[in-house]
Protein backbone atom coordinates (compact mmCIF):
# COMPACT_ATOMS: atom_id res chain seq x y z
CA UNK A 1 0.00 0.00 0.00
CA UNK A 2 1.48 3.18 -0.88
CA UNK A 3 -1.26 6.14 0.25
CA UNK A 4 -0.34 9.71 1.23
CA UNK A 5 -0.66 10.56 4.42
CA UNK A 6 -2.35 13.63 5.47
CA UNK A 7 -0.57 15.92 7.74
CA UNK A 8 -3.49 17.13 9.73
CA UNK A 9 -4.29 15.34 12.77
CA UNK A 10 -6.86 12.82 13.70
CA UNK A 11 -8.80 11.83 16.41
CA UNK A 12 -10.58 7.99 16.49
CA UNK A 13 -13.87 7.52 18.81
CA UNK A 14 -12.27 4.58 20.12
CA UNK A 15 -14.22 2.15 22.20
CA UNK A 16 -12.10 -1.33 22.15
CA UNK A 17 -14.26 -3.02 19.41
CA UNK A 18 -13.93 -4.53 16.45
CA UNK A 19 -16.17 -1.43 14.68
CA UNK A 20 -13.35 1.50 16.66
CA UNK A 21 -10.39 -0.83 16.21
CA UNK A 22 -10.86 -0.96 12.10
CA UNK A 23 -11.58 2.73 12.17
CA UNK A 24 -8.65 3.52 14.19
CA UNK A 25 -6.02 1.25 11.70
CA UNK A 26 -7.76 3.46 8.77
CA UNK A 27 -6.71 6.40 10.70
CA UNK A 28 -3.51 5.69 11.08
CA UNK A 29 -2.64 4.65 7.46
CA UNK A 30 -3.53 8.08 6.77
CA UNK A 31 -3.22 11.03 9.22
CA UNK A 32 0.28 11.60 10.77
CA UNK A 33 -0.87 12.62 14.13
CA UNK A 34 -3.52 10.29 15.71
CA UNK A 35 -5.01 9.99 19.10
CA UNK A 36 -8.17 7.99 20.43
CA UNK A 37 -10.91 8.75 22.94
CA UNK A 38 -13.16 6.71 24.51
CA UNK A 39 -16.07 6.97 27.15
CA UNK A 40 -16.88 5.37 30.26
CA UNK A 41 -20.73 5.98 30.47
CA UNK A 42 -21.85 2.86 32.62
CA UNK A 43 -22.22 0.52 29.57
CA UNK A 44 -22.87 -3.45 30.72
CA UNK A 45 -20.14 -4.11 28.10
CA UNK A 46 -17.05 -1.65 30.16
CA UNK A 47 -14.96 -4.78 29.71
CA UNK A 48 -14.77 -3.38 26.25
CA UNK A 49 -12.53 -0.42 27.57
CA UNK A 50 -10.33 -3.04 29.23
CA UNK A 51 -8.95 -3.87 25.57
CA UNK A 52 -8.08 -0.17 24.42
CA UNK A 53 -4.82 -0.41 25.89
CA UNK A 54 -3.75 -4.12 24.98
CA UNK A 55 -5.37 -2.79 21.31
CA UNK A 56 -2.96 0.22 21.32
CA UNK A 57 -0.19 -1.03 22.47
CA UNK A 58 -0.16 -4.06 20.05
CA UNK A 59 -0.41 -1.40 17.33
CA UNK A 60 2.17 0.58 18.40
CA UNK A 61 4.45 -2.79 19.17
CA UNK A 62 3.52 -4.83 15.94
CA UNK A 63 2.93 -2.39 13.35
CA UNK A 64 6.21 0.16 13.16
CA UNK A 65 4.41 2.03 9.92
CA UNK A 66 2.00 3.59 12.22
CA UNK A 67 3.86 3.39 15.82
CA UNK A 68 5.23 7.03 14.92
CA UNK A 69 1.93 8.10 14.08
CA UNK A 70 -0.24 6.93 17.30
CA UNK A 71 -0.46 9.82 19.75
CA UNK A 72 -2.04 9.93 23.40
CA UNK A 73 -5.14 8.79 24.78
CA UNK A 74 -8.20 10.41 26.00
CA UNK A 75 -10.70 9.02 28.57
CA UNK A 76 -13.63 10.92 29.32
CA UNK A 77 -16.20 9.74 32.39
CA UNK A 78 -19.41 10.04 31.05
CA UNK A 79 -21.22 7.91 33.81
CA UNK A 80 -23.93 10.64 33.19
CA UNK A 81 -25.44 9.77 30.08
CA UNK A 82 -25.83 5.98 32.07
CA UNK A 83 -27.21 8.11 34.87
CA UNK A 84 -30.04 9.78 32.77
CA UNK A 85 -30.71 6.77 30.17
CA UNK A 86 -32.53 3.72 30.90
CA UNK A 87 -31.70 1.03 28.19
CA UNK A 88 -30.37 -2.10 27.94
CA UNK A 89 -26.64 -0.71 27.23
CA UNK A 90 -26.81 0.48 30.68
CA UNK A 91 -29.01 -1.84 32.94
CA UNK A 92 -29.31 -5.16 33.81
CA UNK A 93 -32.36 -5.96 31.39
CA UNK A 94 -33.29 -7.94 28.60
CA UNK A 95 -32.51 -7.06 25.02
CA UNK A 96 -35.56 -6.09 23.09
CA UNK A 97 -37.02 -3.99 20.41
CA UNK A 98 -39.83 -1.18 20.97
CA UNK A 99 -42.87 -0.99 19.47
CA UNK A 100 -41.09 1.10 16.14
CA UNK A 101 -38.31 -1.86 15.91
CA UNK A 102 -35.83 0.34 17.83
CA UNK A 103 -33.81 -2.09 20.07
CA UNK A 104 -33.52 -0.86 23.57
CA UNK A 105 -29.82 -1.21 23.58
CA UNK A 106 -30.23 2.23 21.98
CA UNK A 107 -28.90 5.11 24.29
CA UNK A 108 -30.69 8.38 23.33
CA UNK A 109 -28.17 11.19 22.23
CA UNK A 110 -24.96 8.83 22.98
CA UNK A 111 -23.46 9.77 19.55
CA UNK A 112 -24.19 13.35 19.82
CA UNK A 113 -22.56 13.56 23.01
CA UNK A 114 -19.56 11.46 22.26
CA UNK A 115 -19.08 13.45 18.59
CA UNK A 116 -19.66 16.72 20.65
CA UNK A 117 -17.46 15.83 23.23
CA UNK A 118 -14.60 14.73 20.42
CA UNK A 119 -14.94 17.87 18.59
CA UNK A 120 -14.16 19.80 22.19
CA UNK A 121 -11.47 17.42 22.56
CA UNK A 122 -10.04 17.73 18.73
CA UNK A 123 -10.56 21.88 19.34
CA UNK A 124 -8.14 22.18 22.27
CA UNK A 125 -5.60 19.34 20.90
CA UNK A 126 -5.57 21.22 17.33
CA UNK A 127 -7.13 18.09 15.47
CA UNK A 128 -9.04 18.67 12.47
CA UNK A 129 -10.69 14.93 11.68
CA UNK A 130 -12.91 12.97 13.87
CA UNK A 131 -13.01 9.44 12.97
CA UNK A 132 -16.30 7.22 14.34
CA UNK A 133 -17.65 3.94 13.33
CA UNK A 134 -21.02 4.80 12.78
CA UNK A 135 -22.39 2.50 10.24
CA UNK A 136 -25.71 2.76 8.51
CA UNK A 137 -25.55 -0.41 6.21
CA UNK A 138 -26.01 -2.96 8.90
CA UNK A 139 -28.79 -1.69 10.33
CA UNK A 140 -29.65 -1.67 14.04
CA UNK A 141 -32.50 1.05 14.27
CA UNK A 142 -29.98 3.10 15.54
CA UNK A 143 -30.69 6.83 14.65
CA UNK A 144 -27.78 8.78 15.47
CA UNK A 145 -25.93 6.48 13.09
CA UNK A 146 -27.14 7.53 10.19
CA UNK A 147 -25.41 9.41 7.42
CA UNK A 148 -27.58 12.53 7.51
CA UNK A 149 -27.32 12.61 11.37
CA UNK A 150 -23.72 12.90 11.24
CA UNK A 151 -23.54 15.30 8.59
CA UNK A 152 -25.65 17.36 10.13
CA UNK A 153 -24.05 17.51 13.50
CA UNK A 154 -20.39 18.12 11.25
CA UNK A 155 -22.21 21.18 10.54
CA UNK A 156 -23.81 22.25 13.70
CA UNK A 157 -20.31 21.59 15.36
CA UNK A 158 -18.44 23.12 12.78
CA UNK A 159 -20.71 26.69 13.25
CA UNK A 160 -20.55 26.47 16.97
CA UNK A 161 -17.19 26.20 17.53
CA UNK A 162 -16.06 28.11 14.42
CA UNK A 163 -13.77 25.32 13.16
CA UNK A 164 -13.56 23.17 10.04
CA UNK A 165 -13.91 19.27 11.53
CA UNK A 166 -14.33 16.69 9.16
CA UNK A 167 -16.53 13.98 10.39
CA UNK A 168 -15.39 11.12 8.77
CA UNK A 169 -17.27 7.64 9.10
CA UNK A 170 -15.28 4.70 6.76
CA UNK A 171 -17.95 1.88 8.15
CA UNK A 172 -20.93 3.89 7.02
CA UNK A 173 -21.23 2.25 3.50
CA UNK A 174 -19.73 -1.33 4.03
CA UNK A 175 -21.04 -4.40 5.82
CA UNK A 176 -19.44 -6.51 8.50
CA UNK A 177 -17.94 -8.42 6.28
CA UNK A 178 -15.97 -5.43 4.68
CA UNK A 179 -15.39 -4.72 7.88
CA UNK A 180 -12.81 -7.39 8.32
CA UNK A 181 -11.93 -6.87 4.62
CA UNK A 182 -11.16 -3.23 5.16
CA UNK A 183 -8.72 -4.83 8.49
CA UNK A 184 -7.12 -7.44 6.41
CA UNK A 185 -6.56 -4.38 3.60
CA UNK A 186 -4.85 -1.93 5.95
CA UNK A 187 -2.72 -4.57 8.07
CA UNK A 188 -2.87 -8.10 6.70
CA UNK A 189 -3.36 -10.95 8.88
CA UNK A 190 -1.97 -9.59 11.54
CA UNK A 191 -4.50 -6.82 11.56
CA UNK A 192 -7.34 -9.36 11.56
CA UNK A 193 -6.66 -11.54 14.24
CA UNK A 194 -5.52 -7.91 16.67
CA UNK A 195 -8.93 -7.21 16.09
CA UNK A 196 -10.25 -10.80 16.26
CA UNK A 197 -8.99 -11.58 19.57
CA UNK A 198 -8.19 -8.32 20.95
CA UNK A 199 -11.18 -6.25 20.50
CA UNK A 200 -14.78 -6.86 22.45
CA UNK A 201 -17.79 -6.65 21.06
CA UNK A 202 -20.28 -8.63 23.25
CA UNK A 203 -23.02 -6.76 25.06
CA UNK A 204 -23.78 -8.88 27.62
CA UNK A 205 -19.25 -8.25 28.44
CA UNK A 206 -18.83 -12.18 27.82
CA UNK A 207 -15.52 -13.11 27.40
CA UNK A 208 -15.32 -16.79 28.57
CA UNK A 209 -14.45 -18.47 24.72
CA UNK A 210 -12.55 -17.21 21.89
CA UNK A 211 -14.87 -18.15 18.98
CA UNK A 212 -13.43 -18.06 15.67
CA UNK A 213 -14.91 -14.77 15.26
CA UNK A 214 -13.86 -13.23 18.52
CA UNK A 215 -15.23 -13.45 22.34
CA UNK A 216 -18.91 -13.32 23.03
CA UNK A 217 -21.59 -14.99 24.07
CA UNK A 218 -22.94 -15.71 20.76
CA UNK A 219 -26.13 -14.84 21.03
CA UNK A 220 -26.83 -11.15 21.94
CA UNK A 221 -27.55 -8.73 18.73
CA UNK A 222 -23.91 -7.68 19.01
CA UNK A 223 -22.24 -10.77 18.58
CA UNK A 224 -24.87 -12.46 16.25
CA UNK A 225 -23.14 -9.18 13.28
CA UNK A 226 -20.06 -10.00 14.26
CA UNK A 227 -20.29 -13.69 13.60
CA UNK A 228 -22.26 -13.42 10.53
CA UNK A 229 -19.37 -10.71 9.48
CA UNK A 230 -17.01 -13.04 9.74
CA UNK A 231 -18.17 -16.33 8.20
CA UNK A 232 -19.40 -13.76 5.71
CA UNK A 233 -15.92 -12.29 5.13
CA UNK A 234 -14.62 -15.98 5.29
CA UNK A 235 -16.89 -17.09 2.39
CA UNK A 236 -16.05 -14.40 0.41
CA UNK A 237 -19.58 -12.96 0.83
CA UNK A 238 -21.77 -10.17 1.76
CA UNK A 239 -23.51 -10.71 5.04
CA UNK A 240 -26.61 -10.49 3.19
CA UNK A 241 -25.21 -13.17 0.63
CA UNK A 242 -24.80 -15.01 3.52
CA UNK A 243 -27.78 -14.67 5.34
CA UNK A 244 -29.87 -15.30 2.17
CA UNK A 245 -28.30 -18.94 1.13
CA UNK A 246 -29.13 -19.29 5.48
CA UNK A 247 -32.59 -18.41 4.51
CA UNK A 248 -32.80 -15.96 7.10
CA UNK A 249 -34.27 -12.38 7.73
CA UNK A 250 -31.80 -10.05 6.47
CA UNK A 251 -33.18 -7.53 9.00
CA UNK A 252 -33.75 -9.52 11.91
CA UNK A 253 -31.49 -9.86 14.87
CA UNK A 254 -29.69 -6.90 15.04
ZN1 LIG B 1 -22.92 -11.28 23.08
Amino acid sequence: MNRTVAQNGALVLFSGGQDSATCLAWALERYSRVETLGFDYGQRHRIELDCRAGLRENLRDNFPQWSGRLGEDHLVDLSVLGAISDTAMTREIAIEADAQGLPNTFVPGRNLMFLTFAAAIAYRRGLQVIVGGMCETDFSGYPDCRDDTIKALQVALNLGMDRRFLLATPLMWIDKADTWRLAQDLGGDALVDLIRAGTHTCYLGERGTLHDWGYGCGNCPACVLRRRGYQAYLAGQSVAELMAADGADVGGGA
